[in-house]
C-alpha cells in the first residue's frame, strides 16, 4: 500500500475480515457463505477487501450492476449476486459480465430469458420473493404463477430462490402484536417455506441455492441458514443490532485513524469553530484534526463525539467543519503528529466503536460505515503471516 500522504485514513485489517468469515462458516456450515461487499464493502475499501477474502468465501453480493462490474474488472471470478432491481433493458450485461441477477417480477424473467436466448448463452438467475418486506420481489401469495413461468426459460439456470428479512434484529418487538412476534422474520420463514413446496408438491428439485439469512439471522435464526448465507455487516465485526444474540465471536476490522495538525491553548471566552457553538469557562489546550464532514464524520455530531488521543479519550467541541475539528485536551499535552483515533482501539485498550458513532449521529453502524467518503485513504494491513 502506498502510503497516504493525508494524516486521515481508514485502516482495513483484513486478516480480521478473515477470522471473521471463519466464525460465520463455522457458525452456519454446512452452509455456504455469501458476504455482501456492496457499498465498497460497506466502506471498508472494495478494491482491498475483494481479492484478499475471495478465496475464503464461496461467493459475494452487491446491490447494484455496477459494482458486479467493478468486481470483474478488477479480477475477482467468485459468483456474484446483484441483489438489487434491474432494468429490462439492463440484462444483457449479466451474461457480457457473469453476473448472477436477481429476478424480482414476470418483466424481468421475460427480458433475460430473451436476452440468454438472443445471446445463445445460459443466464445465472436467483428468484427474488417478498415474504413481508413490500420492497422487491414477487410477493409470497402470488409466487406460484412466478414459478411455473420460470420452469418455461430454458435458457435461464435458475440457481436459486431466496427472500429478505425486514426485522430478524429483535426477538420479541414489544410494539409487533404476538402473531409477529418472535418475529416477524418467523412469519416470512413460514411464507417462504409455503413458497418452496411449489417444487414438493411437482416432483421437482428446488433451485440448488436457497438463502434468506442476513447477519442478524445468521446470529438469531439457525432455522433461516438453507443452503447459503449473506452476512453484511458482520463480515466487518459489526453486530446489526444492539438486541441480536452474539451467537457468534466477530471483531470490528476497521479503525479511522488521524493525527495532530494543529496543538494550542484556548483561552476562556474564545468560542470554538464556526457558530460559536462551544466556549470554554478556562484554560484549555484545544488541538485541530484534519477530518471533517466532507470525509464522513458527521456534521451533526457537533460537541457530541469523544476520540482518542494519544489513546486517552477527549471531547470534540465546536461546529464540525468540511474538513477538520477540534478537541479539549483539557490540561494535557499534544504535539504536531500525535496520533488520533476516532473509530477503533488504541494500544491503550480504549475504545470508539461505530455503535458509538451512530448514537452521536443518531444513525445505525450501517450508516456510520458507508458514509466514510472516498477522500479517505483506506491503508489495507494484516496481522498474520499465513494468508
Ligand atoms: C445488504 C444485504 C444483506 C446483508 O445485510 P446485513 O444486515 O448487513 O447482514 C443481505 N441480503 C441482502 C439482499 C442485502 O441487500
Amino acid at each position: 500500500m502506498p502510503t497516504p500522504l493525508r494524516p486521515t485514513h481508514l485502516e482495513v485489517n483484513l486478516s480480521q475480515l478473515r477470522r471473521n468469515v471463519e466464525a460465520i462458516r463455522a457458525k452456519v456450515s454446512p452452509a455456504k457463505v455469501l458476504v455482501m461487499l456492496k457499498a465498497n464493502a460497506y466502506g471498508h475499501g472494495i478494491d482491498g477487501v475483494a481479492p484478499y477474502i475471495e478465496p475464503f468465501i464461496d461467493a459475494i453480493g452487491v446491490a447494484v450492476l455496477d459494482e458486479g462490474i467493478h468486481l470483474r474488472e478488477i479480477g475477482i471470478t467468485k459468483p456474484i449476486l446483484v441483489a438489487g432491481g434491474t432494468l429490462p433493458e439492463h440484462v444483457s450485461y449479466y451474461l457480457e459480465y457473469d453476473l448472477t441477477l436477481t429476478v424480482s417480477s414476470l418483466a424481468v424473467l421475460d427480458a433475460a430469458e430473451s436476452a440468454a436466448l438472443a445471446a445463445g448463452k445460459s443466464l445465472k438467475v436467483h428468484l427474488k420473493i417478498d415474504t413481508g418486506m413490500e420492497r422487491a420481489g414477487v410477493r409470497w401469495y402470488e409466487a406460484e404463477p412466478f414459478l411455473e413461468h420460470s420452469l418455461r426459460c430454458p435458457h435461464l439456470d435458475i440457481e436459486g430462490i431466496y427472500t429478505h428479512f425486514a426485522n430478524s434484529e429483535t426477538l420479541e418487538p414489544p410494539e409487533m402484536p404476538k402473531k409477529y412476534g418472535f418475529s416477524y422474520a418467523s412469519t416470512q420463514l413460514e411464507r417462504f417455506n409455503e413458497v418452496l413446496r411449489f417444487y414438493e408438491k411437482r416432483g421437482l428439485p428446488r433451485p440448488r441455492l436457497v438463502h434468506t439469512a442476513n447477519s442478524a439471522a445468521i446470529l438469531n435464526l439457525p432455522e433461516s441458514y438453507f443452503d447459503m448465507v449473506r452476512p453484511g455487516v458482520m463480515f466487518y465485526g459489526i453486530y446489526p443490532d444492539p438486541e441480536v444474540l452474539h451467537t457468534v465471536a466477530i471483531s470490528p476490522a476497521a479503525t479511522w485513524k488521524s493525527q495532530v495538525v494543529y496543538s494550542k491553548i484556548t483561552q476562556p471566552g474564545n468560542p470554538v469553530s464556526y457558530s460559536s457553538l462551544w466556549v470554554s469557562d478556562k484554560v484549555i489546550r484545544t488541538v485541530t484534526v484534519p477530518c471533517g464532514y466532507a470525509d464522513g464524520y458527521f456534521r451533526r455530531m457537533t460537541n457530541l463525539p469523544k476520540v482518542l488521543v494519544n489513546g486517552r479519550k477527549y471531547q470534540q467541541v465546536g461546529r464540525i467543519c468540511m474538513d477538520q475539528f477540534m478537541v479539549n485536551l483539557e490540561a494535557d499535552h499534544a504535539e504536531l503528529g500525535d496520533e488520533v483515533i476516532l473509530l477503533g482501539k488504541a494500544a491503550s485498550g480504549e475504545q470508539i466503536s461505530a455503535e458509538d458513532l451512530a448514537g452521536w449521529a443518531g444513525t445505525n453502524p450501517y450508516e456510520v460505515m458507508t458514509n466514510i467518503a472516498a477522500r479517505v485513504p483506506r491503508a489495507f494491513i494484516r496481522d498474520d503471516n499465513n494468508a
